[in-house]
């Protein structure tokens, strides 16, 4: 960062690297003013098919920078802003005497609600209507079209907040994201983290910032320096260049200085996100692959999507869907709930949706045997012995090799012992563990002390997990994002546990953490940090 930026804010840093560039803002949906006193109805009648046009030239334009599934539905979103039904009845409003805005705000409303009444694939397009809504009305009010920008050069994204969906649709042009809101283990930060992209949450004043604005965003400490000059700009590129390489030239499995091995494995949302670094996968987190799905994916699309990472990894935990709170899966229909959280999400979903996991179960299976290698699968949010035991006979009679349970409420965490007598291994999300250990949403921006996994209740359950596989000679990994800090890896290897699974670009960095500690040391800073 430089001496003196014109401004400096802070954030919280949710991932490494350092990158510069001009601010683009991502807008959200355009309030509607109240009606205008109409002069002209002609002109109104023009602005509206000009908004109509410019919506679909603009979908076009993306959909042809886009590629595979997000072209197809760019390409049918600009074919439904072009329907000529929907600007006839647009433009005769507007002559009619409504302002172009509430003109198209209501002939949008007729045809979302004639969809809706349709029913089925068509009623579930509805929600595409309101978004080409929102752009065509922005277009008319002079405000930027909201949804991801696309401004053809790279860019610093920053918004009020970001869905995993949209994090997921990112292309290469953007260099780092800033949000307003948001916290340090959001599935939105996770996302940003797997991509190596430097990023940073809960930055206030941020959406404040002129879009333009040359910023340089440090994803490590949360500092976002405001208002650079063009010099200090490449001066950041350069350094975080540099950062790069260094960190890229490590290489080999995880050890303490004196030898003793830390299996250093990836989390991963798809077979994109594999690197050659790395011991194998610690966290397939399979719902990432359907956050945007309105349809249940098929069966065979399934065993595609595992085959494939499968097929490519040397070792692989698949975590079964994790739906729920700021993973909604809309292809689930599950109702609305007053607290997610604690409500029906991961492996609890279950219960009420009869055939999502059996359906899982047997795609994973089938990927395993397509692909001659071993599945060690899963369940997520699992809180009871009975609830993992009648997971483990589930996936054993689908045929999974290796049953494992995430250990992410406190509840489970007490009965580490018990568990494992139901099941092959254990693997710790300290991103729920903390959340639930500490009632703290692990989305507020204002709870982020709360949510930091160095407190010793937090290392006390990790500990009572890590001596329960000691005991019973099963594996007990990290595979929360505390796994990736370099700082707070060779503290949990002290805590017993056997292997780290984090976002493919820690892996250097923890890596080399280990690689500076016998574990005797490792040891000692856990006893420290615990008491
Ligand atoms: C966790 O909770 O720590 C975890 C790894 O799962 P997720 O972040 O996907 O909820
Ligand atoms: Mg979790």
């Amino acid at each position: 960062m430089p001496d003196t930026p014109t401004q400096a804010l802070a954030g919280l840093g949710v991932s490494q690297g350092r990158a510069a560039g001009p601010v683009v803002r991502m807008a959200g949906p355009p309030a509607l003013p109240a009606p205008r006193p109409v002069t002209d109805p002609g002109a109104e009648a023009a602005a509206v098919g000009a908004a109509l046009e410019a919506v679909a030239a603009d979908l076009t334009r993306r959909a042809a920078a886009a590629e595979g599934e997000a072209a197809e539905i760019l390409e049918a979103l600009a074919m439904i802003a072009d329907d000529p039904t929907l600007r006839e009845d647009a433009e005769a409003r507007a002559r009619d005497g409504l302002d172009a805005a509430h003109a198209l705000d209501a002939a949008f409303a007729q045809h979302r609600d004639a969809l809706s009444a349709l029913g089925g694939y068509l009623a579930e397009r509805a929600a595409d209507l309101d978004d080409l809504k929102h752009r065509a009305v922005a277009f008319t009010l002079g405000l930027p079209m909201p949804g991801l920008p696309a401004p053809g050069h790279p860019y610093v994204l920053v918004a009020e907040d970001l869905s995993p969906a949209d994090t997921a649709g990112l292309g290469p042009d953007v260099l780092a994201l800033v949000t307003e809101r948001g916290g340090p283990t959001s599935h939105t930060a996770i996302l940003a983290r797997s991509r190596g992209l430097p990023a940073v949450v809960a930055c206030r004043g941020i959406t404040g910032v002129p879009g333009g604005t040359l910023v340089g965003v440090d994803g490590a400490t949360g500092e976002v320096a405001v208002g650079l000059t063009g010099e200090e700009a490449e001066l950041i590129r350069e350094r975080d260049r540099a950062e790069r390489a260094r960190l890229a030239a490590s290489q080999g499995p995880g050890r303490t200085a004196d030898g003793h091995p830390v299996k250093l494995l990836l989390n991963i949302g798809s077979a994109a996100d594999l690197v050659p670094d790395g011991e194998g996968v610690g966290l397939f987190r399979t719902e990432f692959l359907f956050l945007d799905r309105k349809q249940a994916p098929p069966f065979e699309e399934q065993v595609a999507a595992y085959a494939e990472v499968l097929g490519r990894a040397e070792s692989v935990i698949i975590r079964t869907l994790d739906a729920g709170t700021d993973k909604p899966l809309p292809f689930l229909g599950l109702p609305d709930e007053p607290n997610p959280a604690l409500g029906v999400r991961g492996l609890r979903v279950d219960r009420v949706l009869d055939g999502v996991l059996d359906t899982q179960l047997e795609a994973i299976a089938a990927a395993a045997k397509a692909t001659g290698a071993q599945a060690w699968v899963m369940a997520p949010m699992v809180t009871t012995v009975e609830e993992a035991a009648a997971f483990a006979r589930t996936a054993r009679a689908k045929g999974i090799a290796k049953v494992g349970l995430m250990i992410e409420v406190p509840a489970a965490a007490l009965r580490a012992r018990a568990l494992l007598r139901e099941v092959d291994f254990l693997s710790i999300g300290t991103n729920d563990l903390a959340q639930y250990t500490f009632a703290a949403d692990r989305q507020h921006p204002a709870l982020a002390d709360l949510l930091d996994p160095r407190q010793p209740a937090l290392l006390e359950l990790i500990a009572m997990c890590a001596q329960a596989g000691a005991e019973a000679g099963k594996p007990v990994g990290v595979c929360g994002e505390a796994a990736g800090d370099p700082a707070l890896a060779p503290l949990l290897v002290g805590l017993g546990v056997t292997s780290l699974s984090m976002a493919p670009v820690c892996v250097p960095a923890v890596r080399e953490a280990l690689a500076g500690l016998t574990l005797e040391e490792c040891r000692e800073r856990a006893r420290a940090a615990r008491e």
